[in-house]
């Protein structure tokens, strides 16, 4: 099916329509209504995209639920994910060249999420055995047991703008794995990275029904999603206020729910740490995605005694990040988002200079101009303080905020100062110390002596606000399966 008439900049093979995905068909809205997908690195409209709304899901919704009456077998969902794996790591430069223009990340830091994204299709194709049916070994109540793991049903799939690819990928592969049918709603600000995924879903002829795509802003979507009664799970990345809305809006339904939400990561490092890891792994961490990632340091702790020496090396290695278009050479940080993500992190940064922050280095950022990008110069600020908004609330920017502190118990405590337990970060050279700081703080994911984030082989997931259910790993399943325990004499 040809559908003409869409602006589409990209001139992607993978975009060939930029147009949702209903029981197997790509589709417009029904309103013919439309949404530009936006660069933030040049402010230019590079594509359309329709806004679909109640009917579209309601459509895409039954076709799964359809699809539900057609199990795959254990051997066919392996097959599918290794072939999906495969085609991403095939057209990978492509994916990334998608991700560089609608999120802004660096060509190179996109070709990564790509193949970050084939892990998880990969991983799920080779551990999916641990669904089979479990008999039980013994003889409980004088019967045979057996342990099903049925698919839990519909499950809907929303997605934030931040990894426009690979959080779509944790969800589905393991949605894929469990044999659910999905309805996909990605972020309105990064849409084209997810058709260019159905259009590599779409080769695998899968049934009709078994992968939706609805674009458009959540309203009327995620309306149907919270309401329509096959939906049985919502499994949802993005804000912590949207996570909770999304209980409350699901409470009368009683719908099972996977919660990834933000995060105000903790990057702790003592005096004993090598400085200079600790150093390069922060700056990998911290700007990456531009600082817009969940598992960011947020809150730097850095011993008082290596202060000074640590915020002199960060400043130097900060300064020879390169900022621009991320399809440039050369380039190592791109745009933010939106001038709405511009202006909360101009908001951190004057907040913490007013409360006697100093600037190392970043200066005053420059107003984002029509038609230009979002750039935020990479920020580090010393002398920050909980009084600021910075230590309270996920920047969400480039933007290092030193806090110093002199002893452990100190810093555990305001590590743990947040209703957030997503990511933290531990750095020292002794063993005992890590494994005494790390079990006393609540967070889903530590890094010790690394700024690593998630991998397709571990769970992961938050703590407290940060959400619950978990990514990854055997524990990834978990969301999407239903056990059914089945005695016979
Ligand atoms: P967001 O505003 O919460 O949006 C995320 C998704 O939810 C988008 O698809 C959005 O659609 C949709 N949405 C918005 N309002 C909704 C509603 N009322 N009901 C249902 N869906 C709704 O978050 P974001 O700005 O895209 O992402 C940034 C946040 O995600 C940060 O807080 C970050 O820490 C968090 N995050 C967490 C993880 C993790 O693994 N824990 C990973 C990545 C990001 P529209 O775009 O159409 O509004």
């Amino acid at each position: 099916m040809k559908i003409t008439g869409m602006l589409n900049m990209l001139k992607s093979p993978l975009l060939a329509m930029t147009h949702g995905y209903i029981d197997g068909q790509w589709c417009e809205a029904d309103s013919k209504q439309t949404m530009p997908v936006v660069n933030p690195a040049t402010g230019q409209k590079i594509a359309i995209v329709p806004v679909m709304g109640r009917d579209e899901t309601t459509r895409a919704v039954d076709a799964a639920a359809k699809a539900l009456a057609t199990p795959a077998s254990i051997e066919q969902r392996s097959d599918w994910l290794a072939q999906l794996a495969d085609l991403i790591t095939e057209h990978r430069a492509e994916l990334g060249r998608i991700i560089t223009h609608e999120h802004g990340k660096p060509l190179q830091e996109a070709q990564g999420e790509a193949d970050y994204a084939a892990s998880f299709f990969r991983y799920y194709a080779g551990c999916i055995d641990h669904l089979k049916p479990k008999p039980l070994a013994d003889r409980p109540r004088n019967h045979s047991w057996t342990v099903y793991y049925r698919p839990a049903g519909v499950a809907a799939l929303i997605t934030p703008w931040n990894f426009p690819l690979a959080m779509l990928a944790k969800k589905f592969s393991a949605a894929l794995a469990a044999d659910c049918c999905c309805v996909v709603k990605p972020s309105s600000k990064t849409p084209l990275s997810m058709v260019a995924l159905f259009s590599l879903i779409d080769k695998l002829k899968l049934p009709h029904g078994k992968a939706n795509l609805v674009l458009g802003p959540a309203g009327e979507i995620s309306d149907v999603l919270c309401e329509h009664p096959a939906v049985r799970i919502i499994s949802f990345t993005g804000s912590t206020p949207v996570g909770k809305k999304l209980m409350a809006d699901t409470a009368p339904h009683l719908k099972r729910l996977a919660l990834e939400l933000g995060g105000n990561a903790p990057f702790i490092v003592f005096e004993d740490a090598d400085m200079d890891r600790a150093v390069d792994q922060l700056v990998g961490n911290k700007f990456r995605g531009a600082g817009q990632t969940c598992v960011c340091a947020n809150r730097i702790y850095v011993q008082h005694s290596i202060a000074d020496v640590f915020a002199e090396k960060l400043t130097a290695q900060v300064n020879a990040i390169k900022v621009g278009n991320g399809m440039d050479d050369g380039v190592t940080m791109g745009p933010l988002i939106d001038r709405r993500a511009f202006d909360k992190v101009k908001r951190h940064v004057d907040d913490a200079i007013e409360h006697g922050a100093t600037r190392l280095t970043g200066g005053v950022p420059e107003e984002p101009k029509a038609n230009a990008g979002n750039f935020f110069p990479p920020t580090v600020l010393r002398g920050v303080t909980t009084k600021m908004e910075c230590v309270n609330n996920e920047t969400f920017g480039p933007l290092a905020a030193i806090i110093e502190f002199q002893t452990e118990d100190e810093v555990v405590e305001a590590a743990n100062r947040t209703e957030y337990g997503l990511a933290a970060y531990v750095f020292t050279g002794s063993d005992e110390r890590a494994a005494r700081v790390i079990s006393q703080l609540s967070f889903g994911h530590v890094g010790h002596n690394t700024g690593s984030g998630p991998t397709a082989e571990a769970p992961f997931g938050g703590m407290k606000h940060s959400g619950f259910g978990r990514e990854g790993g055997l524990e990834g399943l978990h969301d999407f399966i239903e056990t059914q325990s089945v005695p016979r004499p």
